[in-house]
């Protein structure tokens, strides 16, 4: 299982050097499905992008 890890944001970086960072896990999904589709033309689930999320830094 992965580890929810310290407080806060989450982010996923892809491979295209796109980054997304949210406090909230569920608009990193979001956001990281819009972008793969958009940019990529693929579909991602949100078990892949949970796969790709790490603790993200809290920015404002
Ligand atoms: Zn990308």
């Amino acid at each position: 299982m992965a580890m929810k890890g310290g407080m806060g944001a989450k982010m996923v970086s892809c491979d295209c050097g796109f980054m997304i960072q949210s406090p909230s896990e569920n608009e990193v999904v979001k956001m990281t499905q819009m972008h793969v589709k958009d940019t990529h033309q693929k579909a991602v689930s949100s078990g892949d992008v949970m796969k790709m999320m790490k603790p993200g830094m809290m920015m404002k």
